[in-house]
């Protein structure tokens, strides 16, 4: 099980972008955190499988990725 800090990025203006914007649960043994307001938008996850993607935090709103 590891926590991730999701890395605050700006709001993607490119249409072909993947965004979430909804919690994601299971597949894995990662926790994902927004990386603005600290909630938890992936609980159990499969971190390797989310890096393509862009999360909008369901919290706050904000834009997320997965820190490199
Ligand atoms: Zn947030």
């Amino acid at each position: 099980m590891v926590d991730f800090t999701m890395r605050v990025i700006a709001k993607p203006r490119d249409d072909s972008v993947k965004v979430v914007s909804r919690l994601l649960k299971g597949g894995g043994y990662d926790n994902l955190h927004c990386g603005a307001c600290g909630r938890v938008i992936g609980a159990g996850v499969d971190s390797n499988r989310l890096k393509d993607f862009v999360f909008k935090c369901p919290y706050c709103g904000l834009y997320v990725v997965m820190p490199t």
